[in-house]
């Protein structure tokens, strides 16, 4: 989560439930008596971290030491810092030395010994340069810069991938900043806060941070409060101090400590309203002049004397935004209105590409299109392959553009001006020029809409460029103001908005399917047919609704369907439905051909489902006074609310008819019920209740459990439309991860919680709650126990969101964690080697190992000392492996006496000689009233076709190996090995 998102939670927050007070905390008991206590809580934090918390004269300063002092006036609660390194610190919480620890990023590996909060800083990877550079939107902006980067940086090999950056490595934050700042290097990649404290330190003034520096694989690092995991009721406080917290008070501590640039980092994902300075700037400019072409098409140009076109929509939507209106001005080439806006006479370029030259009159805003461009010649002319054969051509290129700029300046290639790119075009074609270089969608539209002969398209060119144009706005270089304002205008459209613009100008079928690999038989399925026509459901907020006003289909679904349709380059008819019922009914007629959303596993034969859209939870919802309902068993008895026809409704009937549905028409009138007494509960998805909740304002409702955690949202069509089912699975996956992001953080988030949902995590506590039966029966009386701090709290609806995070949390530990030792259990490990398993197969240079290791004649331990004795010893093995073990090794029971490594990153060799070192360390440990004892170590490496149990089986066998050559020693894999153990692994592992 970001800290933009977490601002905007936190004061939602505030608005909706405390309008007038931020300051009275509602505190449970538990809470309240830490209050009271006499003794503080203890935080560890550290001294050097600049500037989040580090020692200066003796005192602890930074961000964290002004956090800690407002959580302490917001909380009422005394919190004091022990300052400390960082590997100590987390050593004493692991310990339960302090209380709490500042400044630790969440690792699921850390859940074992830590109760987190929500992050309260994360730190962006930014790019720096020197301050002449313009901004940075992405790694095609070092083209050919030179950059420096931390040695051996986990990104390193991704960016090396782009041989267009020169790269050097730095051996630490300090000699890398000061290159940058030297010279040496154009751009220096590093984090944010290292990166500004040594240019502060030094007074490095002519250093900026360009960007934030985003790649798969970098995230943000976040900065939380973690806690030891029997004290709760410490995270449960801290956590509501952090959620008290108000907008203006983080950026007071924003400001101080970490810069003013990397707020506007931050702001940057904010939609805020205007300020008032920019409010006034519109008041007194209301009309701005925008350029208009006469053949840029589809993007702008001119039909019946009237500026149409995508860029014409789009600044129109944008104006409309924040209350301007627009003036286009026509009648001019490129070049002329290069030179208006270098005047002032006119405000605001659209599709325009950032350069340097450019920068100097004008601002630009972030890209909104990017385009890839083509190479378009005679049609009887050679091919052309490379720069030297590009040069060897009469080129011509619209005047002014960002390609003439470029190429022009070099006087190795021929380069004629036109006047726009329909001219440049029509030269190629009558042979007075021989080449042109134009973005292609523009280049295949004009082409056909003027029926153009004799030209030849090659594909997206990597002749000069490979990266596709960004095309941004520019603005006059007087009005910085408005560049302000039209990013913020920019920055507040939905995706859905910005997709309907581009396709009503770019979105036929054809070309669209240019996202997508269709095959043949799908593309000739496509054609066949005018549209799709899918059923959408009415009222079913915040997935999916169609406007009263307008018929617009909105929510979640409206804009994944969006992107789906777009993707796929599929025409949509909407048959909107009051619910499932309805649509399958429709559905099976051959009235409709797909369905927006379909119970989970549907089980008929005339129906196929599509892969999972997305996940979500069935919960219920009851009255204020019930308990925590774990499962559906505990319902029998009671009459159950559900929306009449809902995918809900059709769903408990197949899977538990021994329910008492009773149907409402909506959800509201459901609600209503179950306020008043009709039914027990109501059983609907989480989002779909959250939502009706916060709208209807039902706070006499609270969501009392989840029913089934792993509740997915899939796609319906008919049975013998195997084609149509076969598109859209491919579509779904076709939606990036970033695409998927956005829009569901936008619909799908609780809009009063501080934290979305984790529904891994509610999956996970799911899988916990099936196998830890005894488990439950504890919970029973935990749930029992925060329940009632349910009804103490004025704030019934946000103390249940609450208590399931919190419950969620300790599940997921306890379902991994080993009672006896503490370490993880064997559950654990499978998702550990699955992880690990990937990483190998994504990159054919890593391995891992595993060590199984045993304690030798532990039985005999247990004869002579007794079994207590004998857990005391195990207790005591466990720490000893994780003290002598690499800080990302994960270190698991295996069962008794036996204990499983999965090391990241190491090869046989190197296991072997890790697994050599604890044998040593074991050797020399004198255990509590036993002494000595030795184990034995089995160890094996991945191998590609290796799984689970294959590589379990190999450490397993060398184990045997070990104790039968003496004990006390280290055997490695062998597959020639007899498989005499074997018998073992009957059971699955
Ligand atoms: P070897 O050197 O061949 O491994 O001999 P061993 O005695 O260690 O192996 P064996 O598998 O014969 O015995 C393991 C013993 O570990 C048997 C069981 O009583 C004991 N054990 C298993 N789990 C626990 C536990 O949680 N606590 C205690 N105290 N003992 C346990
Ligand atoms: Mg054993
Ligand atoms: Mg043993």
């Amino acid at each position: 989560m970001t800290i933009a998102r977490l601002f905007c939670s936190a004061l939602l927050l505030l608005q909706l439930l405390m309008p007038a007070a931020a300051t009275a905390l509602a505190l449970s008991p538990a809470e309240q008596a830490l209050v009271d206590e006499p003794d503080p809580v203890h935080v560890a934090v550290m001294y050097d971290f600049v500037p989040f918390s580090y020692v200066e004269d003796g005192t602890h300063k930074g961000f964290v030491a002004d956090l800690l002092r407002l959580l302490e006036h917001k909380t009422g609660a005394r919190l004091k810092a022990r300052i400390g390194e960082w590997g100590d610190n987390l050593e004493g919480l692991r310990q339960k030395q302090v209380d709490a620890i500042a400044d630790v990023s969440f690792k699921p590996e850390r859940t074992s010994f830590i109760l987190y909060t929500t992050p309260y800083f994360e730190i962006p990877t930014v790019v720096f340069t020197d301050k002449r550079f313009g901004e940075y939107q992405g790694p095609a902006d070092l083209s050919g810069r030179h950059v420096g980067v931390l040695r051996n940086i986990f990104y390193i090999r991704e960016l090396r991938k782009r041989q267009d950056i020169r790269i050097s490595e730095y051996d630490d934050y300090e000699s890398l900043t000061r290159a940058l700042a030297f010279g040496e290097i154009d751009a220096a990649i590093q984090n944010l806060t290292s990166g500004y404290h040594y240019a502060t330190q030094n007074a490095y003034t002519n250093i900026k941070v360009a960007g934030e520096f985003r790649l798969d694989a970098v995230g943000r690092e976040d900065l939380r409060f973690g806690v030891r995991t029997d004290r709760p009721a410490i995270q449960s406080l801290l956590q509501k101090g952090l959620d008290s917290i108000t907008e203006q008070e983080w950026q007071a501590l924003i400001n101080r400590w970490v810069g003013t640039r990397s707020n506007a980092l931050i702001e940057r994902q904010q939609t805020a309203a205007l300020t008032s300075e920019e409010r006034e700037f519109v008041r007194t400019h209301p009309v701005i002049r925008v350029h208009n072409e006469a053949t840029f098409e589809p993007f702008s140009f001119h039909e019946d004397g009237q500026p149409v076109g995508h860029s014409v929509d789009f600044i129109r939507l944008l104006a409309q935004r924040v209350g301007l209106r627009v003036e286009f001005v026509t009648g001019h080439s490129w070049n002329d209105y290069l030179e208006m806006l270098r005047r002032g006479e006119l405000d605001v370029m659209t599709n325009i590409v950032h350069s340097q030259q450019r920068e100097r009159y004008m601002h630009f805003t972030t890209p909104y299109l990017r385009l890839a461009q083509g190479i378009f010649r005679r049609a009887d002319s050679p091919p052309i392959a490379s720069v030297a054969d590009l040069k060897a051509r009469p080129l011509v290129l619209p005047k002014g553009f960002y390609t003439y700029e470029q190429l022009a300046t070099q006087d190795t290639f021929q380069v004629e001006p036109a006047n726009d790119s329909l001219e440049a075009l029509m030269r190629v074609s009558t042979g007075t020029d021989e080449v042109t270089i134009e973005i292609m969608r523009v280049a295949e539209h004009l082409l056909q809409k003027y029926g153009i002969p004799g030209v030849a398209g090659s594909a997206p060119h990597q002749v000069i460029a490979s990266e596709p144009l960004s095309l941004r706005l520019g603005i006059t270089r007087s009005k910085p103001l408005l560049k302000q304002v039209l990013q913020k205008a920019m920055d507040s459209l939905t995706e859905q908005e910005k997709r309907q613009i581009l396709q009503k100008w770019t979105g036929k079928g054809s070309q669209a399917s240019n996202f997508l690999h269709l095959t043949g038989q799908e593309l000739a399925w496509m054609e066949s047919r005018a549209a799709i026509r899918i059923c959408v459901t009415r009222q079913r907020l915040p997935y999916e609704d169609i406007t009263q006003s307008s018929g617009n289909h909105i929510g979640a679904f409206a804009e994944l369907l969006d992107v789906i349709r777009h993707n796929a380059g599929l025409s949509v008819r909407l048959v909107s439905v009051d619910n499932f019922r309805q649509a399958l009914r429709l559905l099976k007629r051959g009235d409709c051909d797909l369905i927006s959303r379909t119970p989970p596993g549907f089980d008929d034969p005339a129906v196929s489902l599509s892969q999972p859209l997305l996940n979500s939870a069935l919960v219920i919802a009851t009255g204020l006074d019930e308990v925590y309902v774990r499962n559906f068993l505990q319902l029998q008895t009671n009459r159950l609310a559900v929306t009449d026809g809902s995918h809900v409704q059709v769903h408990l009937e197949r899977h538990h008819p021994e329910l008492h549905l009773r149907p409402y028409p909506n959800i509201d009138a459901a609600m209503t019920a179950v306020a008043a007494g009709e039914a027990f509960g109501l059983v609907d998805t989480l989002p779909v209740i959250s939502r009706a909740i916060v709208t209807g304002h039902h706070s006499d409702i609270k969501i009392s459990g989840e029913l089934e955690p792993t509740y997915p949202a899939v796609l319906a069509t008919r049975s013998d439309e195997a084609v149509l089912l076969q598109i859209v699975n491919k579509a779904i996956q076709s939606i990036g991860p970033e695409r998927f992001e956005t829009i569901t953080s936008r619909w799908l988030q609780v809009p009063i919680l501080a934290e979305p949902p984790d529904y891994r995590l509610i999956t996970q506590a799911a899988v916990a709650t099936l196998l830890l039966v005894t488990l439950i029966l504890l919970w029973n009386r935990k749930l029992a126990r925060l329940n009632a701090r349910i009804q103490d709290s004025r704030n019934q609806l946000m103390t249940a969101h609450e208590e399931l995070k919190i419950k969620n949390r300790m599940l997921e530990q306890l379902s991994t964690t080993d009672r006896l030792t503490r370490l993880k259990n064997r559950l654990y490990l499978e998702r550990a080697f699955e992880q690990q398993e990937l990483l190998a197969q994504e990159d054919a240079a890593y391995t891992f190992s595993l060590m199984l290791v045993d304690i030798d004649h532990f039985k005999h331990v247990n004869d002579t000392f007794g079994h207590e004795q004998g857990d005391v010893v195990l207790t005591d093995f466990a720490a000893i492996l994780k003290g002598s073990s690499r800080e990302h090794d994960i270190i698991a029971r295996w069962g008794g006496e036996e204990f499983m490594l999965i090391c990241p990153q190491t090869d046989l060799a190197t296991a072997a000689a890790l697994a050599k070192q604890l044998l040593q360390t074991i050797r020399q440990h004198r255990f509590a009233g036993v002494g000595q004892c030795t184990a034995s170590i089995g160890v094996a490496t991945w191998t590609a076709g290796d799984t689970y149990s294959s590589l379990c089986r190999r450490a397993d066998q060398a184990l045997y190996q070990a104790k039968h050559d003496g004990r006390d020693r280290v055997c490695l894999q062998n597959d020639t090995l007899p498989t005499a153990r074997q018998a073992r692994y009957a059971r699955p592992v």
